[in-house]
């Protein structure tokens, strides 16, 4: 398939086909999703149905992974790619040589000679074996589709090719019906051969760029190993990749690939990960900590356990994500389908139109320019380059993003992102570390230090909140310096998150709650002197939490939390791209001023439970602004949702946070400038592409019609418009594949 057209018709032709409920045809990627109904139809009907619109297909090699499919590809493309190139540099030699002998015969043009009769039938010749060998396939999918009713770019081709063609016949025959005396009519049989050549050699360098835009994709498919060494009762041995199972000890040398997702039993290890997360420096990684697969083990023996192979492996979602966001389309795209879809025929009535003209007005010089200029107009007006003006862009954005730890899901999400002019940050884990500690401790009067520890530590176990592994690390550390602290988990019930605001829980028949000054309040509970220190810590930036026993306040924890070195700076280049900048956070007011003010932050929404969050998006939505939410993907889900844009900070496991449209594939703030600048890049190529495919063929079509010749005699050749025509998609995809090298920053 080269084309919009061409994919139009393969998905009609699947969709016509009993049986079948959805099909969805990718022009890039050369595949099909169908399903369909197996009580009536099974898959090999589905490859016969496409084999008989004059496509080609086969059904997916069963049991191959990513990286094998992806090979498989490769593969096939070099060879569509080789297979364009021989047929379009052979039917240009020829084509060239069919010119030169015309220009000869031209030249001693007096009344017919033998030589020009062999001529004549040599020439003929020729153009059948191109038009039969090298242009066939033009012929059988423009009359696969006028079978099926439709018309694509191969319906220009073989109308415009097939007229010059049946009137050069004609006129070899027969020339008597054209001209009278002993002159003979022109023919067009270098012109037959030259479009052929040059649409095909178009083709050929459309195949090889296309083949670029999905290499980013196809590079990172291949940094799978397709081997692991693991240990196992003892005995080491190189495994294929496919036969590890998680739990496996899995053993990396220095230098090596690591094979799997898992985690460090043993040893040390500077990983660099830069390949999946954007992240130049390589990290350290030591016993607990996490790694992934496909990244390289560069000092250091590490001994891993396995924990997710094959499908379910960090490197295979984000290939699974990347094909299903370079397969998605853009809805500029839209545009082009619309137009695409009653292009040939108006091009067709166009071409007869001029044929007409030309015919009737009576001052023009009749039949030979009258067939030129129409067959110019079917020939330019070929819609390849609008339909690759998009999808191409997409495909090579998506995987620049990628290799900048960067995952963006889609056309549209890209197309959306472009256009965004406010950014909220959540504040926690976002423009902070999200690493928060206790860093002061005060106890109201009557309460034993130890009680209350062990009670706040009981109760903070159980959640899942940032603040409370602060907590829980705090009263652990107190124990082991040797305060009265006894560690040991007193029995718990009722356990209850309360989103926003803390937990509570009853502890050893203690009634016990944690968390904000407001959850406090809401049941009554006074803070007494703790309220005059929790105030200073607040603005100080640190986040007061109050623990309260029986009813009773009995302590309070001063928490910090550092903020991401780049903050500032981020903030002030989002500012610059004149983007407007909030934060947002359930925490207290004054703590969260005092965080936004050293991040250079102006305006800031405290102090909102979870559907607060989503509810302050909406409103700034509602006030006509276009919102990307930037959260850490866990508590901000809703949020994120809500936005125009989600963009989700890597969390370490979950990189494909569902309701994020941008992934982030490292904690790094200055992600969110890249993703935004390379968003808007993309938009502007789309834009660029579009436009030039549209004015190309705004100008190519009259020009090719003949609008010039009356005040400056000039008339396209057949052969400059298939030339303009290869011109126009290649420099498409062309201006697409700039994106590859774009800088983000
Ligand atoms: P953020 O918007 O910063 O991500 P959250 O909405 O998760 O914060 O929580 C808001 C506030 O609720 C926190 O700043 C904290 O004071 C309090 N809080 C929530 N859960 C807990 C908990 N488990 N322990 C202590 N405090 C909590
Ligand atoms: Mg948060």
């Amino acid at each position: 398939m080269t084309c919009a057209s061409c994919q139009a018709n393969v998905q009609r032709a699947l969709t016509a086909t009993p049986g079948v409920d959805k099909a969805a045809v990718n022009l890039m990627m050369h595949e099909a999703t169908i399903t369909f109904d197996p009580s009536v139809l099974n898959a090999e009907k589905l490859v016969a149905a496409i084999n008989d619109t004059g496509y080609q297909s086969h059904l997916p090699v069963a049991g191959a992974d990513v990286a094998a499919e992806d090979e498989i590809r490769e593969v096939e493309q070099q060879r569509e790619y080789r297979a364009l190139r021989t047929k379009a540099l052979v039917s240009l030699t020829l084509g060239g040589g069919a010119m030169l002998s015309m220009l000869l015969m031209s030249g001693s043009a007096h009344g017919v000679h033998g030589g020009d009769l062999v001529l004549l039938t040599t020439l003929l010749a020729a153009t059948i074996f191109v038009m039969g060998w090298a242009g066939r396939h033009f012929y059988t999918r423009a009359w696969s589709s006028f079978r099926h009713r439709t018309s694509d770019m191969n319906t220009l081709i073989a109308v415009g090719t097939g007229a010059a063609f049946l009137y050069s016949l004609a006129a070899t025959l027969e020339p008597g019906w054209f001209v009278t005396g002993s002159a003979r009519p022109d023919v067009y049989y270098e012109a037959v051969i030259l479009i052929i050549a040059l649409v095909l050699l178009g083709n050929a360098m459309e195949a090889r760029a296309k083949s670029q835009t999905t290499r980013a994709l196809r590079q990172l498919a291949k940094l799978q190993p397709s081997t692991a060494r693991v240990r196992r009762e003892g005995v080491e041995e190189e495994i294929a990749i496919a036969s590890v199972r998680p739990g496996d000890i899995v053993l990396v040398r220095p230098g090596e690939r690591i094979p799997v997702d898992g985690e460090v039993q043993s040893g040390t290890g500077a990983v660099d990960e830069a390949m999946l997360t954007g992240e130049s420096m390589p990290v350290e990684k030591a016993a607990g900590d996490r790694v992934i697969g496909a990244t390289v083990n560069k000092t250091g023996a590490l001994e891993i356990k396995a924990t997710a192979v094959g499908s379910a492996s960090m490197l295979a979602s984000i290939v699974r994500l990347m094909k299903e966001a370079q397969s998605s389309q853009a809805p500029v795209q839209r545009l082009a389908d619309r137009i695409s879809a009653v292009f040939v025929p108006v091009v067709i009535s166009i071409a007869i139109a001029t044929f007409a003209v030309w015919m009737i007005v009576p001052e023009a010089p009749s039949f030979a320019p009258a067939l030129t200029a129409a067959v110019s107009v079917l020939i330019i007006a070929c819609p390849c380059a609008m339909g690759l003006a998009v999808p191409t862009a997409v495909m090579v954005a998506t995987g620049r993003g990628a290799a900048a730890g960067v995952l963006i899901k889609g056309g549209e999400p890209l197309e959306r992102l472009a256009s965004i002019d406010t950014v909220v940050f959540d504040k926690t884990g976002t423009l902070t570390e999200g690493k928060p500690k206790v860093v002061e401790f005060v106890l109201a009067p009557d309460h034993d230090e130890a009680n209350v520890l062990s009670l706040a530590a009981a109760i903070e176990r159980k959640s899942e909140h940032p603040l409370a592994e602060a907590i829980v690390t705090f009263a652990g550390h107190r124990a082991l310096v040797g305060h009265r602290f006894s560690g040991d988990d007193p029995p718990i019930d009722n356990f209850a998150a309360i989103p926003g605001r803390g937990a509570r829980a009853t502890v050893e028949a203690h009634q016990v709650l944690i968390g904000t000054e407001a959850l406090l309040a809401d049941v009554a509970i006074g803070l007494g002197p703790l309220a005059a220190r929790a105030k200073g810590w607040a603005d100080d930036g640190k986040t007061p939490v109050f623990v309260a026993i029986n009813g009773k306040a009995a302590g309070a924890f001063a928490i910090a939390d550092t903020m991401r070195a780049n903050a500032k700076a981020i903030v002030a280049a989002l500012q610059k791209r004149g983007i407007r900048v909030l934060m947002l956070t359930g925490d207290r007011r004054a703590t969260a001023a005092a965080i936004a003010a050293q991040a250079g932050v102006a305006e800031v929404i405290a102090e909102v439970l979870p559907d607060g969050k989503v509810q302050a998006i909406k409103s700034l939505q509602e006030a006509g602004r276009r919102v990307a939410m930037v959260g850490d993907g866990i508590n901000d889900a809703p949020a994120l949702a809500q936005a125009d844009i989600g963009i989700a900070m890597a969390s370490g496991t979950d990189i494909a946070s569902e309701a994020a449209d941008v992934a982030l594939m490292r904690s790094d703030l200055e992600s969110v400038v890249h993703a935004l600048v390379l968003a808007r890049k993309t938009m502007k190529t789309m834009k660029q592409n579009l436009f030039w495919a549209f004015v190309y063929n705004v100008i190519g079509i009259p020009i090719a019609a003949g609008v010039l010749y009356p005040a400056f005699g000039v008339l396209l050749s057949p052969i400059l418009a298939s030339a303009a025509m290869a011109f126009s998609s290649v420099s498409v995809v062309t201006n697409s594949l700039r994106l590859r090298g774009v800088t983000l920053s």
